[in-house]
């Protein structure tokens, strides 16, 4: 069953990319497996799936550590300050720092590491409220800030957009967060790379390709709906 949503999300990719005249490559895949087991992830591995992302701390290490082949894993979810040791040498990329606070943690423990650890500014385009990512106004000021940590390297933006109708009202959402990775580039802040735009999932990631989308987040249309009441 993975096998053929892999195969059917792969044809979106592939038919959205075609439509904004992109190139197929210009666009990672993240599978999101979080809730899901390690049974479904290693399906989706069989298929040359290596980007997986989850949003909890502590499921991603366990699945890391069940796995143990060299996975791309990608933290999507809200990070407090307190789970950063755990997770900074584990995650390919951080898509979710909202403060400067978080960042200052980050590099701390990246610095007694020795590494120099990747993020994404996450932006709540939709200004929501419930929601976690600065608002497109503090996010310059925020990469500004990043960008004199030694450890902690900005590439680019990421954005959950807010609930909507049909897919396409989304678009709005995304091609904000396009232009406002245009507008903080266009600053040429020394070691900032705005490169990555990570936005779109199950539900919208079409239109995000089509506004600029460098890596879609999909979990349900690979992994089937999530159960929450009896994964936690
Ligand atoms: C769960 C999640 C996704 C995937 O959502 P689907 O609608 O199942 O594709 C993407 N991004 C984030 C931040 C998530 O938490």
């Amino acid at each position: 069953m993975i096998k053929e949503n892999l195969e059917a999300v792969e044809k979106r990719v592939q038919d959205a990319c075609k439509r904004a005249g992109r190139s197929r490559d210009e666009v990672t895949l993240i599978a999101v497996s979080k809730t899901k087991p390690v049974s479904l992830i290693r399906e989706a591995m069989a298929c040359g799936q290596v980007d997986f992302g989850e949003n909890k701390v502590q499921e991603l290490c366990k699945k890391q550590e069940e796995i143990r082949e060299p996975l791309r894993w990608h933290l999507i979810g809200h990070l407090q300050r307190n789970k950063v040791k755990y997770v900074v040498d584990k995650a390919c990329l951080i898509h979710s720092v909202d403060s400067e606070r978080l960042a200052q943690e980050i590099q701390k423990e990246a610095a007694k590491r020795d590494l120099v650890c990747p993020v994404l500014v996450e932006v709540n385009v939709g200004g929501e409220e419930t929601k976690s990512g600065v608002s497109p106004q503090e996010a310059l000021p925020l990469v500004r800030s990043i960008a004199a940590l030694p450890n902690v390297k900005v590439k680019g933006l990421m954005t959950v957009a807010p609930p909507v109708e049909k897919p396409e009202d989304a678009r709005i959402y995304f091609k904000e967060l396009r232009e406002l990775a245009d507008t903080i580039r266009k600053e040429a802040i020394p070691g900032v790379e705005m490169k990555e735009l990570s936005m779109g999932m199950t539900g919208d990631f079409e239109a995000a390709i089509e506004e600029g989308a460098t890596m879609v987040r999909v979990g349900t249309a690979i992994f089937g709906a999530r159960d929450y009441g009896t994964t936690k």
